[in-house]
C-alpha cells in the first residue's frame, strides 16, 4: 500500500492523524492511504513565492520550455508503470489511462515547443506601442509580466496526471510557481510523477508544490498576486470563489467546472452518410470513455424527430460492441467509476433521470459484481416531461440522454443553450447554412464548438479531446474558465500592465526585451 505524501517547502513530509483510505474502485481494496493534518499550507505558499517565484522569473521561456520537456520525457520514461497505476487508483482501462498519461506528457510537451518560440525573453509584449492623446513621444506599452504569487492548481479526480500537466505547463512557462492539490481519489498517480520529478532532479527549489490530501485552511492563505485555477464540480466551484480570502485580497480566479455538453445531429444527416456514422460514434465514444468521467463528455443528444429510430438502431450497434469489466483486461473498453462514491452519485443520477426518460439504448452483458460499475446507456426524453432537470444535472458517468427536437436550427440552439454554458458543443452536419446557424447560434454558450461533417468525418479526434493549442473551458455553468489554447494560455499567471512614458527612454530601458509572440 501506497502511502501519499506532500512535497511543501522542497521537502516530502506526510500530515498526521488517521489517514484517509484510497480504494481500487474493481477489487475494493485499499491500495494508498494519506493525511494532511497538521501540514502547514501557510507556510507552504510563503515558500513557492519566495523561492519557487524568483528562480523561475530567472529562467528564459526557453529555459522554461526545456524544463517541461525534461518533465514531459520523464513521464514517458514511466510510462509503463503509471497505466498500471491508473487502472489501481480509479479503475482506468489501458485506453483510459493512456489518454490520461499520454495527454499530460505531450500538453507539456506542446509548450516546451511554445517556450522555445519565445526565446530568450522572461516576459512578453502584448501589442504596438500607442500614442497617449495621439502624442508621438509619451507612449504607452502593454507588457505581460509573471504575477510574483503561487498559482493553487485544485485538480478533479478524473484526470490525474493530464489535468495536472495542462495548468503545470502554463504556470511554469509563465514562470509562476504552482502548488498541486490532486483531488483525493486517484491522487497516486499526480504524486508518482512529482516524485519522479523531483527524484530525478528537474524542478527547481519551490517550483512545484504538491498538498496530497484534505485542502484544510489552503485558501485562507492565499494572496492578491496568486492565481487559484481550479477543476471540479459546480458546487465546489461556488466554494472557492467565494472563499472570504480569495474575496478579500482580489487573487485571481479561474474555474473549470462541469457541464452539459450537447451533440446535435442536423435534419439533412440520412443513415449510411460519413456524418451520420461519425456522429454516433462518436457519441458512444464520447459518452464510454474513462466510463463517461470526463468533463467534455456529452450528456445531451439532440435528434431530428424523423431519425429517432435510425439514431437507436447505430447506437445499439456501438454500444454493443462495448466490452464492460476489469479495466486491467486489456480487452476491456468500459471500466468502473473511480470511486464507490462516484458510484452512488450517479445511481442517484440515473433514479432521478428514470422519471424523466426511458431506455434508448445500453451496452450488453452482465454488469461486473462488486465493482463501481455502472451499465453505459443512452436514454431519451419522454415526451411532454418538464425536462428541467436534464438540461441542469451532471450524471458524471457513461450516460447520456437523447432530446427529440423538430430539426430547425433555432430549436436546437434554444436547447442547447438552457444547458447555461458548456465546454464544448458537437454539431453534425453537410448543409452549410444550417450549420452555420448552429455554430453561430451556440457559439457565446461555449468555449469550443465542433463541426462534424463528411469531410472529416474520419477524424481520429474527437469532440471531447481536448488539444493544448485550443481553448478549454466554458461560459456560464461551465465555469467561466478559460485555459489552454497556446499562447492566450499565458494570460492567467501574467499580470497585463500598460508602461507609459517617453518613447526613447522606454525603448532604452525595456528595448527588444519581451517576446511579442
Ligand atoms: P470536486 O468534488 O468539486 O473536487 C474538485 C477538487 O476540489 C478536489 O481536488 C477536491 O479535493 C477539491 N476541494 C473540495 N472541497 C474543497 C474546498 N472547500 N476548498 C478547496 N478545494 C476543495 O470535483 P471532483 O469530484 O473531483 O470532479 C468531478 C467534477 O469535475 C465533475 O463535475 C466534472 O464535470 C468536473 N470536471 C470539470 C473539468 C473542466 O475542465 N471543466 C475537468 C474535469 C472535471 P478532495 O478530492 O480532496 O475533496
Amino acid at each position: 500500500m501506497l502511502t501519499l505524501d506532500s512535497l511543501l517547502n522542497n521537502r516530502w513530509i506526510a500530515g498526521t492523524g488517521a489517514p484517509e483510505r484510497l480504494v481500487d474502485p474493481t477489487s475494493g481494496q485499499v491500495v494508498a492511504e494519506t493525511s494532511t493534518e497538521g501540514l502547514d499550507r501557510g507556510a507552504a505558499l510563503a515558500y513557492a513565492r519566495e523561492v519557487g517565484g524568483p528562480a523561475l522569473r530567472a529562467m528564459t521561456f526557453a529555459e522554461r520550455g526545456a524544463l517541461l520537456k525534461a518533465m514531459a520525457r520523464a513521464i514517458h520514461a514511466h510510462r509503463e508503470a503509471l497505466l498500471t497505476l491508473s487502472t489501481e487508483a480509479y479503475g482506468a482501462t489501458r485506453g483510459d489511462g493512456k489518454f490520461d498519461v499520454d495527454g499530460a506528457a505531450g500538453t507539456l510537451a506542446f509548450y516546451a515547443g511554445l517556450g522555445k518560440r519565445l526565446g530568450d525573453a522572461r516576459w512578453r509584449v502584448d501589442g504596438d506601442d500607442e500614442g497617449v492623446m495621439d502624442s508621438k513621444r509619451l507612449v504607452g506599452r502593454h507588457l505581460c509580466v509573471p504575477r510574483h504569487g503561487v498559482a493553487i492548481h485544485i485538480n478533479a479526480f478524473n484526470f490525474p496526471a493530464w489535468g495536472m500537466a495542462e495548468k503545470l505547463a502554463v504556470s511554469l512557462l509563465a514562470g509562476v510557481p504552482a502548488l498541486v492539490k490532486p483531488a483525493t481519489p486517484g491522487a497516486s498517480v499526480a504524486w508518482r510523477i512529482v516524485r519522479i520529478w523531483h527524484e530525478e532532479g528537474l524542478l527547481p527549489d519551490g517550483a512545484v508544490s504538491l498538498l496530497c490530501g484534505e485542502p484544510g485552511d489552503l485558501l485562507d492563505h492565499v494572496g492578491p498576486q496568486d492565481v487559484v485555477a481550479f477543476t471540479g464540480s459546480s458546487a465546489t466551484g461556488r466554494l472557492v470563489r467565494g472563499h472570504p480570502a480569495v474575496l478579500a485580497t482580489g487573487c485571481r480566479v479561474n474555474v473549470e467546472a462541469d457541464s452539459l455538453n450537447a451533440s446535435v445531429l442536423g435534419p439533412d444527416v440520412a443513415p449510411g452518410d460519413a456524418t451520420f456514422e461519425q456522429f454516433a460514434r462518436e457519441v458512444v465514444h464520447e459518452l464510454s470513455q474513462k466510463a463517461g468521467q470526463k468533463c467534455t463528455a456529452v450528456r445531451r443528444v439532440l435528434v431530428p424527430e424523423a431519425l429517432l429510430e435510425d439514431v437507436r438502431e447505430a447506437f445499439a450497434d456501438h454500444l454493443s460492441r462495448l466490452v464492460m469489466g476489469d479495466p486491467s483486461d486489456k480487452a476491456t473498453r468500459v471500466g468502473p467509476l473511480a470511486t464507490e462514491r462516484q458510484h452512488t452519485v450517479v445511481e442517484a443520477g440515473l433514479s432521478a433521470l428514470s422519471a424523466l426518460t426511458d431506455p434508448f439504448a445500453e451496452a450488453g452483458g452482465d454488469v461486473p459484481a462488486g465493482g463501481a460499475f455502472v451499465r453505459p446507456q443512452v436514454r431519451v426524453r419522454r415526451a411532454g416531461v418538464d425536462d428541467a432537470w436534464i438540461h441542469t444535472h451532471e450524471v458524471f458517468g457513461p450516460v447520456a440522454t437523447v432530446l427529440p427536437y423538430d430539426g430547425a436550427a433555432e430549436t436546437a440552439v434554444r436547447e442547447v443553450a438552457r444547458g447555461g454554458g458548456g465546454l464544448v458543443c458537437a454539431v453534425y452536419s453537410d448543409d452549410r447554412d444550417w450549420a452555420r446557424d448552429v455554430i453561430l447560434g451556440v457559439a457565446p454558450w461555449h468555449g469550443r464548438v465542433w463541426w462534424g461533417s463528411a469531410k472529416v468525418a474520419d477524424a481520429l479526434v474527437t469532440p471531447g479531446t481536448v488539444l493544448p493549442g485550443f481553448i478549454h473551458g466554458g461560459p456560464g455553468k461551465a465555469g467561466g474558465g478559460e485555459e489552454l489554447g497556446g499562447v492566450r494560455a499565458l494570460g492567467l499567471y501574467e499580470q497585463r500592465v500598460a508602461v507609459q512614458g517617453d518613447r526613447v527612454l522606454l525603448e532604452r530601458i525595456l528595448g527588444d526585451g519581451g517576446a511579442s509572440v
